[in-house]
């Protein structure tokens, strides 16, 4: 499996096991059949709710053997509830203590989003705090503090911006080491990808398959399909393989790491052996036309009335 090297020489690989909307029920399964098929990369968050039933599975592989902690990359992300200074903690020893860890391998800041401590997801603005109250800056600091108390080995974002990271940046101890985003043929985010390459930041493609599984209520009415694209389709048959494992290769070729998500034995397997898959230049750059800057997780619902978030100041594209 291709890795990708830390600054203190660590190794991160390339595909991991995108776990939200993971059911409790279906997600221990799933990590152990994944385990069993060769995935050492798990993708976990406090908000998905299920890092208790991971951390059973990731417990009772470590006990029979079958693989060492050592072995393994776990990455968790800190929800938008604990952004203060103080809270980051808490929020890590939850995760920790669900998933039967001692630390992380990589722990990231969800959202450049802050909530009221008691508001798990907000309905509206009172729900919300805005971001020159609990600035992202603290909540680096927090970010910090764990990585020198060793309870994580590596700190980085999600769906931040080139503007949020680099605001973060001019401050911090610690660099910024990755950024979390989605990205697809329709969301290739090739500035974010190129800013990031100069940054020595690894970027991490979520949703890679269009995140398909989501409630109706996240979804738009006219959704495009990613797995009914021409060009991916036409792709897949020139490699005998599914349009899903296009995707994925797509992802690994252009040197990022790539999350997708599965709860069913016989898909995850065929997404890990996407892994090994080469693509031309010419499918490339076929691919590389595909581009129309379409998002599936919008961030809408951080967009509330009665709070200064906008789908514009969440992603800086005014
Ligand atoms: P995704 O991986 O793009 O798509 C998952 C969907 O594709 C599920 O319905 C899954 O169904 C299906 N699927 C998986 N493999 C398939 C295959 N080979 N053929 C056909 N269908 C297949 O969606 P995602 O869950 O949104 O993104 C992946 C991961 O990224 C998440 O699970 C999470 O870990 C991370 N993520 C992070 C953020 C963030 O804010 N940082 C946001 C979104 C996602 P089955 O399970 O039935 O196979």
């Amino acid at each position: 499996m291709k890795s990708y090297a830390m600054s203190n020489g660590d190794q991160m690989p390339a595909l991991g096991l995108g776990t939200w909307k993971s059911e409790p029920g279906d997600v221990y399964k799933a990590v152990r059949s994944a385990l069993s098929v060769g995935y050492r990369h798990f993708d976990c968050a406090y908000i998905y709710q299920n890092e208790q039933e991971i951390g059973a599975a990731l417990h009772d592989a470590i006990m029979t053997g079958e693989v060492n902690r050592e072995e393994l990359w776990i990455t968790s992300k800190l929800w938008n509830t604990h952004h203060g200074l103080s809270d980051v903690r808490e929020c890590l020893q939850i995760t920790l203590k669900a998933l039967q860890l001692e630390y992380l391998d990589l722990y990231l800041i969800h959202w450049p989003v802050a909530q009221q401590k008691d508001v798990i997801f907000p309905e509206d603005g009172s729900g919300l705090i805005s971001l020159s109250e609990i600035t992202l800056e603290e909540t680096w600091r927090g970010m910090e503090e764990v990585l020198s108390e060793k309870l994580t080995r590596h700190i980085g974002v999600s769906n931040f911006s080139t503007k949020k990271i680099d605001r973060v940046n001019q401050t911090a101890k610690h660099k910024i080491e990755v950024n979390q985003v989605e990205l697809h043929p329709l969301l290739q985010q090739k500035e974010l990808l190129e800013y990031c390459n100069e940054e020595n930041i690894i970027v991490t493609a979520y949703s890679p398959l269009g995140s398909r599984d989501r409630i109706a209520q996240m979804k738009a009415d006219d959704e495009p399909d990613l797995f009914k694209i021409p060009e991916i389709v036409d792709i897949g048959k020139e490699h005998n393989c599914s349009p899903a494992q296009v995707l994925i290769a797509w992802a690994i070729n252009r040197d990022t790491v790539v999350i997708p998500k599965s709860t069913n034995e016989a898909r995850l397997r065929q997404n890990f052996e996407a892994a090994d898959i080469k693509l031309s230049l010419e499918e490339m750059s076929q691919i590389d036309q595909l581009d129309k800057h379409y998002r599936y997780v919008t961030g809408a619902f951080f967009a509330l009335p009665g709070s200064d978030y906008t789908v514009a100041n969440l992603w800086d594209e005014e």
